[in-house]
């Protein structure tokens, strides 16, 4: 069992820079909860506080009902994998595995046992008599990996730990990553500026913005029904299209184009009426045939889709790109007509969601 309750934590360095502030989460046994969000927004900071590894300004860090605020690093019973992982050269896969053990003085036996189970749940059992440098990067990661898991540690912490590989084996990492999440069960949080990441391997994102979060959900939820404009923005690839419209006759009106509304969507907006908001269109909500004109500037065929960059109209400040099924070959200058089968609405101040009030 690990279950972690992170409580209105607060991080202020010595240089007064407040790098997060009032963080709130209680992650289940079992969790991968991935934090992200550009460089800078204090996930790192986040992690580190919870590692033990940095100060808690403010707040409370329970671990299975247990306060662990004032505890040292070493006591937290966690286990941190970096992306910088340095493994001893001079040692064979199976001491580097082996090590924190035998400094711990554990045995021999015990010590085989713990071993030979880590690196079977990472296919490292034929690489055990290699050194590191014998080894690919993707396995060296491995068992970076493998000398935490001998340690069963309650926590798994992960700091951009595929940041250094290159991108065909960052996604076979990936991939091992969420595979030994599920054999191991263990709960997981996880720290990437990279989105991709974060909606692949998540069971509930935490996205934050200069050391705020922004909102917690399931993948899906930030990607569905994202909480304000900078999650609709950051979550998502290539990002969702913004476009400042004003709700007028039960329309959406645009520089140079009018969005028809359904009622339903007329409802949400029933206080907006005759008022600016930001509509938010993902470049896949967009599909050709309808009465939308976008003025083509460039045609990328990606096989399955192609990504069509332009304008709205003819206004050059009406940026657009669409991600269309199928081969196509606009050319520069046509108008391709298409319409829209999911908005997103924003309030235009506030940057918030405008959702359905509950009735
Ligand atoms: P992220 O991991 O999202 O890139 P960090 O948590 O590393 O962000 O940093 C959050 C903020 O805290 C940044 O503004 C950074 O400059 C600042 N910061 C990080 N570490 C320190 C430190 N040791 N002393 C002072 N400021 C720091």
């Amino acid at each position: 069992m690990a279950e972690l309750s992170l409580q209105h934590l607060d991080k202020i360095y010595d240089n007064n820079v407040q790098a997060v502030f009032d963080f709130n989460m209680d992650v289940k046994d079992g969790e991968l909860i991935v934090l992200v969000g550009p460089s800078g927004c204090g996930k790192s900071t986040t992690l580190r506080m919870v590692a033990g590894l940095e100060d808690i300004s403010r707040g409370r860090l329970l671990l299975d009902g247990r306060d662990i605020t004032q505890t040292p690093a070493k006591d937290r019973d966690m286990a941190m994998v970096f992306q910088n992982y340095a493994l001893y050269g001079h040692m064979t896969i199976y001491e580097n595995m082996a090590f924190s053990l035998t400094l711990r003085r554990e045995d021999k036996n015990v010590i085989h046992k713990k071993v030979l189970a880590a690196a079977e749940i990472l296919d490292l059992t034929s690489q055990l008599n290699k050194k590191p440098a014998q080894l690919s990067g993707g396995q060296r990661q491995r068992v970076a990996m493998g000398r935490s898991i001998v340690r069963n540690p309650k926590v798994f912490l992960f700091d951009e730990p595929l940041s250094n590989l290159d991108a065909k084996l960052r996604g076979a990492t990936r991939r091992e990553i969420l595979l030994l999440h599920k054999r191991l069960g263990a709960t997981m949080l996880y720290v990437t500026h990279d989105q991709t990441e974060a909606l692949t391997l998540a069971d509930r994102i935490v996205c934050m913005s200069m050391g705020h979060v922004q909102q917690v959900g399931t993948p899906l939820e930030l990607y569905d029904t994202p909480n304000n404009i900078f999650v609709a923005s950051f979550i998502g690839l290539p990002p969702m299209n913004f476009f400042d419209v004003t709700f007028e006759d039960g329309q959406l009106k645009g520089k140079g184009f009018t969005v028809e509304l359904t009622d339903e969507q007329r409802d949400t907006l029933a206080t907006y009426n005759r008022q600016e908001i930001t509509l938010g269109v993902r470049p896949e909500d967009i599909v050709a045939g309808g009465s939308l004109p976008v003025l083509v500037s460039t045609n990328e065929n990606l096989g399955m889709n192609t990504l069509v960059h332009g304008h709205m109209g003819t206004q050059q400040e009406n940026k657009i790109s669409a991600k269309l099924r199928g081969w196509a070959n606009y050319k520069n200058g046509d108008t391709v007509a298409v319409q829209f089968t999911k908005m997103h609405f924003f309030d235009k101040k506030t940057t918030q969601a405008i959702r359905k009030e509950a009735k």
